[in-house]
């Protein structure tokens, strides 16, 4: 199966480099896992009178016609017709000129095949698929035959999509269930009722029937997304049982003097049960790797503050990492004062941490006189160096690389349990197949007694009137957020844009009655700092920016989002927006501004975002209309580039998967099982060829 494409007969070293560039096909092995997109009938000849619009591909038999060439240069295009007993259709050509003109013989009969469109009522077809036509050819075809993509460079060197198939059939031909071994144990195929393997792959290409094709491409998803998951789930448990932790043994002075005394509310229950997920994680000397997901305002924050008393606790350092400085700013002061009555040092680190201070706190990290260290990305910097880190929490993750997290591994000699936590919300099928090597708590709960945020959708030529709205708000003594959208390529564009905003808002709200803070991404980093405090101080009533806030500061005052241009932003953005306010005691409200013209999708997104305030509602919604391509921090993993499996359409399948391999992990996490043999193979003849080894 590795051999290289060129020996597979009617190849040759030119098509081999062609196929190889034009659709990375290097052996055997991958041109049998280039499968085909469509299946023609081929006993199937359509009279081109019955040719209607919508039919798209057919297959027409009849006369052609001599060639005629018409037009020059750019508009240069060959055509001829090709004539049955019942009509005539219009053949085009517009790349490839003469080497059709070599190749056709006018006067002959064609089998011709393609799409069908209708140029000023009458029938043609653009680069047909043309053979000549052998009644012969058709006795004995008793399968559908194949269409596979292909490049308008292959189809010029006779490598279109049908063609593609005949050198799949030679494949094919040669291949023998020895080739294609069954790699499910027997009896998890027949619960399933799967297609055995080898004939699944002759039938993904060459089915003789529709039911045929479908079971072969349920089978061939089956395996994809079960091995994937296998892979992932031996990882995350081969990490449970031979990593080495840290042990946060006890729970101590500091977690109950701080949960007795210090904890302003009572934890919700999903609170309490993602503790007890982490206490047992990290007390069993190996070491934690878990995802938190809890929706914006869940209350992630207390959570990751108990564990690192834990960590306190037990002699360990802890380290909580936030994507900006305003919002480390933000977890520095509030935990510290939470912690205030508690015997715990807590020291904030960030980029403009300088000169004495920060050597001064350097130190004290090296020395052990920090047991909670707060910052950015400035934590993990060569120079900071701890006595005994144990514990590392990231706020927000996607925000931080998969190398930078491996930074951290060298700070400590046996690696820091980490926490991930993330208000991004992953549907829990996306989550659980992105994520499968992590461990993964959610917390699903909001705080009680929280309002939900009003959500309404208004129009530009409302403008006046919502205005009037936040004024209103405003004289209340509240603060509003107003977001324009980025929509450009280019960040002046963009910034152009928002000034015209920001001229407009300008308009309704003039100093000195109101002041406006505004924060893009074009600003120094000083003065977006300083114009956040300022609108965090109240010293501004009004927040224009750009989405450099989607994460980041509590203004629990603040009780108006405000977006304009809402058709151009994504659901999840819009939710995390959204999830700014609604953060005090007062009712927030949610106010999207769109044009009057709409397409169904931004309409689709306006609805949705109305009529519900569940993240991870909002997130399966998002997943449905964009796809998983799209969701952030999976697009550069590549981890979701599957084959045939659509995590959306194939969810069902893919929660069987799931339950699949919990089941035989648990019962035999060796594979070391004689039935289970077969996984144990197949997986170790994968290795070096996928990227999941490659997942942190
Ligand atoms: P997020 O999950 O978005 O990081 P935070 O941790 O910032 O949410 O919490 C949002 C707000 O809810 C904070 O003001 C926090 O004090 C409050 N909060 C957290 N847990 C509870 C709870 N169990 N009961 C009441 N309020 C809570
Ligand atoms: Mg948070």
């Amino acid at each position: 199966m590795s051999s290289p494409i060129g020996y597979l007969k009617g190849v040759g070293p030119q098509r081999a480099e062609l196929l190889q560039k034009e659709l990375g096909i290097f052996t055997f092995n991958d041109l049998l896992q280039h499968y085909p997109f469509r299946h023609v009938d081929k006993t199937k000849i359509t009279f081109i009178a019955a040719l209607a619009p919508g039919e798209e591909y057919v297959q027409v038999a009849g006369l052609l016609s001599p060639l005629e060439q018409i037009g020059e240069r750019r508009v240069r295009r060959l055509t001829a017709q090709v004539r049955d007993r019942t009509g005539v259709l219009e053949l085009v050509w517009f790349q490839s000129i003469s080497l059709i003109q070599k190749m056709i013989q006018p006067g002959q009969a064609y089998l011709v095949y393609g799409k069908v469109s209708f140029f000023m009522g009458k029938p043609q077809i653009v680069h047909p698929e043309m053979e000549l036509w052998d009644p012969e050819k058709l006795k004995g075809k008793d399968y559908l035959e194949p269409v596979y993509p292909s490049t308008e460079k292959l189809k010029a060197k006779n490598l279109g999509g049908r063609q593609i198939g005949k050198l799949a059939g030679v494949l094919m031909q040669h291949l023998s269930e020895r080739d294609l071994p069954e790699n499910l144990p027997p009896g998890m195929r027949e619960a399933l009722r799967l297609m055995p393997r080898f004939e699944a792959f002759r039938n993904i290409h060459f089915p003789r029937t529709n039911a045929l094709y479908e079971a072969a491409v349920r089978r061939l998803k089956f395996e994809e997304i079960f091995f994937a998951q296998l892979r992932m789930n031996l990882l995350r448990w081969e990490r449970h049982r031979f990593s080495k932790g840290v042990v946060f043994e006890k729970v101590g002075d500091l977690f109950n003097r701080f949960y007795k005394e210090c904890l302003p509310f009572e934890l919700t229950s999903a609170q309490k049960r993602v503790l007890k997920e982490i206490r047992i994680d990290t007390g069993r000397g190996k070491q934690m790797n878990r995802l938190l997901q809890g929706d914006v305002g869940s209350g992630k924050t207390i959570v990751a503050l108990l564990n690192m008393l834990l960590a306190a606790d037990n002699g360990f350092q802890a380290v909580l990492m936030a994507p900006t400085e305003i919002l480390a700013r933000q977890h520095f002061q509030g935990i510290k004062e939470l912690l205030e009555p508690l015997p715990v040092e807590v020291a904030i680190l960030t980029g403009t941490t300088k000169g004495k201070e920060r050597r001064l706190l350097l130190e004290r990290l090296a020395a052990g006189g920090v047991h909670i260290l707060i910052g950015t990305h400035a934590v993990i910097e060569d120079p900071v160096r701890f006595s005994n880190l144990g514990l590392v929490i990231i706020d927000e993750q996607h925000r931080f690389g998969v190398a930078q997290r491996a930074r951290l591994w060298d700070k400590a000699p046996i690696p820091p349990h980490v926490l991930v936590m993330t208000a991004t919300p992953i549907p829990r099928t996306l989550a659980m197949t992105a994520y499968g090597d992590l461990d993964y708590s959610v917390i699903d709960e909001l705080p009680p007694g929280r309002k939900p945020i009003q959500t309404v959708h208004r129009y530009e030529n409302d403008r006046s009137l919502v205005m009037d709205f936040l004024k209103a708000e405003i004289a209340l003594g509240r603060q509003v957020y107003i977001i324009f959208p980025l929509i450009e390529e280019s960040e002046k564009l963009d910034y152009e844009n928002l000034m015209q905003g920001y001229d407009v808002i300008k308009t309704y709200f003039p100093e000195p009655q109101y002041w406006i803070s505004m924060v893009h991404g074009k600003m120094p980093a000083f003065q977006k700092e300083e114009n956040m405090r300022r609108f965090v101080t109240h010293d501004t009533q009004i927040m224009v920016s750009t989405t450099v806030i989607e994460v980041g500061v509590n203004v629990p005052n603040a009780s108006v989002m405000l977006i304009e241009s809402s058709e151009k932003f994504g659901l999840s953005q819009l939710h995390q927006l959204r999830g700014r306010v609604g953060r005090g005691a007062e009712k927030s409200y949610c106010i999207l501004l769109t044009g009057k013209k709409l397409g169904n999708e931004a309409r689709e997104r306006m609805k949705i975002m109305t009529s519900t305030n569940n993240g991870f509602v909002i997130a399966e919604k998002d997943l449905e209309l964009r796809g998983p391509g799209d969701i952030e921090g999976t697009r550069q993993s590549g981890m979701l580039s599957f084959r045939l499996v659509d995590i959306v359409n194939d969810r069902a399948m893919v929660e069987v998967a799931k339950q699949q391999c919990e089941q035989i992990l648990k019962d035999d996490p060796d594979l070391s099982k004689p039935e289970h043999a077969v996984l144990k193979d197949f997986l170790r003849s994968q290795n070096g060829k996928t990227a999941w080894s490659k997942i942190s």
